[in-house]
């Protein structure tokens, strides 16, 4: 496995620190509001990573937080007159049912940061032991110029990162240094606390994440990833963090690119955000759809969504579908059926090229079309063909031969094109007819193939 790394900015070797086990952490959401494709994208790159590493062989153990406590919740919980914690439960259930939808695995863990603000306490003691912690009124702050390559994720030295850091806002009179970020925030009027040796207070967001992975995972993990918005300075301070502790953090770091829709960078200002939900909402094949857009674009290049991409997508699924119920049509048993080797291979060794998911999912696309040849011509190779398919696109997460949103409704549309093909064998054309009429006017087309109809959206 190779393994394109932020740190080194090459490609390197992935080698994890237990030979057939990977530890992953992913930084999760902050939930005080409907979960948008960002979040989407973000999720199901780790979910594609996690999966093909298991199909690969790999022991996986997926942690993913969820950051409970932060200036947006507390802000949304005033406007509404609720609790924090009212918020956070919430949106927290609304970000887990757009992930079911999605069919994004949960994390085998998903710690909370409230649980571990003991951890973030003893965390930034040891950092105030060694002096690379200062407390002061408004808190506690790491001093950043204490560690040398603070800026080694993103390539950037200490002066460099303070002009940005000067010309963006105005310097907190409390920090040594502009650099400087907070640990721990001393207690506001209104905010949920907890206490500590420097006062009430509630924690940053940087050593939430740093707490909570060396937490679970103890002395270090493999594989930190997040969205390349996380680089500076979230990942940045959470390493700086470790460093300063004398802890051994991530091996390697991965990031997924960002989005556009409709060509533009989504943005609330531009009113493109688009929400899980809306998409969802579009159509009952966009779960899926979804996930194809995402395996179809390499996760380190923008993902360009919009409508017609959607339906560009929709259709491709369809094809997987089609293919299924084609070779169920004809009996074809490809569940007990071994993978066609080749083509496994190939799959597996640009999967192992750092997540090499669009040649992937092109090779899933080959087998497909030699699949709907054998199955037309009667070849044995179906079965093989049909289980390699199903078998690919499975190790990426993406479903095939029914979604399950549209399941009821497969049953159904199946049940009229039997009746119609029974109309046929009766001789009664007017009845099929009228049945193909009905199943045109729900959007569904009816091929007849040599080995029976199929039917696709
Ligand atoms: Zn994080």
């Amino acid at each position: 496995m190779r393994i394109y790394d932020t740190m080194s900015r090459k490609i390197v070797d992935f080698v994890p620190r237990k030979e057939g086990q990977v530890s992953l952490y992913a930084c999760g959401p902050t939930v005080y509001d409907h979960p948008h494709l960002g979040h989407a994208r973000n999720a199901m790159t780790y979910d594609i990573a996690r999966r093909f590493l298991e199909w690969a062989g790999y022991d996986v153990h997926h942690v993913a937080n969820v950051t409970d406590i932060d200036d947006n919740i507390i802000n949304r919980a005033l406007k509404e007159g609720v609790t924090e914690p009212e918020v956070a439960q919430k949106w927290e259930a609304v970000y887990i049912d757009a992930m079911d939808a999605l069919n994004i695995l949960p994390p085998h863990e998903r710690p909370h940061a409230t649980d571990f603000v003991q951890e973030m306490i003893d965390f930034v003691q040891v950092l105030v032991d060694n002096e690379s912690a200062y407390a002061t009124d408004a808190g506690v702050y790491l001093r950043v110029r204490s560690i040398e390559d603070y800026g080694a994720l993103v390539h950037r030295t200490h002066d460099e990162l303070a002009e940005g850091a000067g010309a963006r806002v105005e310097v907190d009179p409390n920090k040594e240094d502009p650099l400087d970020f907070a640990l721990w925030k001393a207690a506001k009027p209104g905010e949920p606390t907890w206490p500590s040796p420097w006062g009430d207070g509630r924690p940053g967001w940087h050593i939430e994440c740093a707490a909570m992975s060396l937490g679970i995972f103890g002395d270090g993990f493999d594989l930190h990833g997040g969205g390349t918005d996380l680089v500076f300075p979230h990942h940045t301070n959470e390493r700086a963090e470790a460093v300063a502790a004398g802890r051994t953090f991530s091996r390697y770091w991965m990031h997924n690119a960002m989005l556009n829709i409709d060509g533009e960078k989504m943005s609330k200002s531009l009113n493109n955000f688009a929400t899980i939900q809306d998409v969802l909402n579009e159509h009952p094949l966009n779960d899926r759809a979804l996930r194809l857009l995402l395996l179809q674009t390499h996760y380190r290049k923008t993902l360009e969504i919009g409508v017609d991409a959607l339906a560009q997508a929709r259709a491709a699924i369809e094809r997987f579908d089609a293919m299924v119920r084609k070779a169920d049509a004809a009996n074809i048993d490809y569940t007990t059926a071994e993978r066609d080797p080749n083509a496994v291979a190939e799959f597996r060794e640009v999967m192992e090229d750092d997540f090499g998911t669009p040649e992937g999912i092109a090779i899933a696309f080959e087998v497909l079309r030699r699949a709907n040849g054998a199955i037309d011509n009667g070849d044995e190779s179906a079965s093989s063909l049909v289980a390699t398919v199903i078998d690919l696109t499975g190790s990426l997460g993406l479903r095939i031969g029914g979604s399950q949103q549209s399941g009821e409704d497969d049953a159904e549309i199946d049940a009229m094109v039997a009746a119609r093909t029974a109309a046929k064998e009766n001789k009664d054309f007017a009845e099929a007819d009228r049945i193909r009429d009905e199943l045109t006017a729900r959007g569904i087309a009816i091929e007849d193939t040599p080995s029976g109809p199929i039917w696709r959206r």
